[in-house]
């Protein structure tokens, strides 16, 4: 089996495999490869589940199925912006050959349009194309080709083109090809409307840079501390959205509203404001970039593993207190209940103050249904320390929750 380079996707190596297995069928070559489990269906496969199997049955026992997942799925975009456990959590699951839980990391909003995963189509580059024909004689797949928020190839800036709609159920039952084997179709008209600015430019690049897993500023905890200090240095949440969005529509030459429309960004032209609010699902990689690009123009640039030579590193500071009275432990043991949960930090600060569900979705657009279900997670102890420390009115969402678990306690004793 030939190896794959980083990037490109796994279904090429389904593809080559089923050709050098004449004769048996496209779904068996599926199971062959991704295990019995696995629908084979692309769009499962392009986020990662069944990487186990793969890994094992493509590379070899040495493989590692996590480092197959980051190089050869779209998880190794994704994953850039869970936190640690999340991401931990969902791998394992992927690798198991279950891809049901993949939306899961991205819950939390009724309101809230959570954005595509992966395209219907299958994408190509016509010069990666080129690229692979010179040196490795076949094509491949890449995996950031198939990201719904991009309309161009993030090493070549061409635009990418679709592959016919025979892709949009790719289930086994039409036949395997890879790039260039088949006339392809010019990219969905929105991204005609989109010129190739630097901004957009910078976007792509960055994409690479958070496959690679340099950009580690977009994780969680740190973009958290990120935006705390855009806000400082700028004074006020107020003036560092005017000064980016100003930015963004210089560095893109188009309105801010058709930025978020061609990238599918769910929060719309307010995107910088929700971002500097802290109220944006850590999954929601496409808006963080877009902020990222407009960072490194002011010179703010966020942490990476390695810094090019034209960024100047924002300065980060330790993480504020909140909560009226809270311990430093308490404060710690609720921001990681929160962020590990995949939650934007605007919901930790909402539950350090006496409020309810309800007040809470009001001024962060998540559902209370989802708070409710999270609260209804928190270990006792922590929950009993909450309600020592500072004090709670009757209709706060943590005296209900704790009259909860006393009639269900009570109950349980019956
Ligand atoms: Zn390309």
């Amino acid at each position: 089996m030939p190896l794959l380079r980083p990037g490109a996707a796994l279904f090429s190596a389904v593809v080559v495999h089923h050709r050098m297995h004449l004769g048996s069928s496209n779904a068996s070559s599926f199971a062959a490869i991704f295990g019995g489990t696995t629908r084979s269906k692309y769009r499962v496969n392009i986020v990662g589940a069944g990487a186990g199997k793969a890994a094992a049955s493509l590379f070899g026992a040495g493989a590692s199925a996590r480092q197959t997942l980051e190089q050869h799925t779209l998880f190794g975009a994704y994953c850039r912006v869970m936190s640690a456990h999340m991401a931990d959590k969902l791998a394992k699951q992927l690798i198991a050959g279950d891809g049901t839980k993949f939306r899961k990391a991205f819950r939390g909003h009724r309101r809230r349009k959570i954005p595509k995963l992966a395209t219907e189509n299958l994408r190509s580059c016509q010069k990666c194309i080129e690229e692979d024909v010179e040196t490795q004689g076949f094509t491949s797949w890449r995996v950031l080709h198939m990201l719904p928020s991009i309309g161009h190839c993030p090493q070549h800036g061409a635009p990418l083109h679709q592959e016919g709609p025979d892709r949009m159920s790719s289930d086994g039952s039409s036949s395997f090809y890879l790039p260039g084997e088949r006339p392809s179709r010019e990219i969905e008209p929105k991204w005609t409307s989109l010129p190739m600015s630097d901004g957009y430019a910078s976007y792509l690049k960055l994409w690479i840079e958070a496959f690679e897993g340099n950009l580690t500023g977009i994780a969680p905890e740190s973009w958290m501390l990120v935006m705390d200090a855009v806000v400082r240095h700028f004074g006020s949440i107020a003036e560092a959205n005017i000064q980016i969005n100003s930015v963004i529509e210089r560095a893109w030459s188009v309105p801010i509203a058709d930025i978020a429309f061609c990238l599918g960004i769910a929060d719309g032209s307010q995107f910088v404001q929700a971002e500097l609010e802290q109220r944006i699902h850590a999954s929601y990689v496409a808006s963080r970039l877009v902020i990222v690009g407009a960072l490194d123009e002011m010179k703010l640039s966020p942490p990476r593993l390695e810094h090019s030579p034209w960024h100047s590193p924002i300065q980060l500071s330790a993480i504020k207190p909140f909560g009226s009275w809270l311990t430093p432990q308490t404060q710690t043991e609720l921001r990681n209940w929160v962020m590990d949960a995949n939650f934007p930090p605007a919901l930790f600060q909402k539950l350090s103050d006496d409020m309810s569900a309800k007040a809470i979705d009001r001024d962060i657009a998540i559902d209370r249904i989802i708070i409710r279900r999270f609260i209804a997670t928190l270990p006792d102890d922590l929950l009993y320390r909450l309600s020592m420390e500072q004090s709670w009115s009757s209709s706060s969402w943590l005296v209900k929750e704790l009259r909860r678990r006393e009639i269900a306690w009570s109950q349980g004793q019956l």
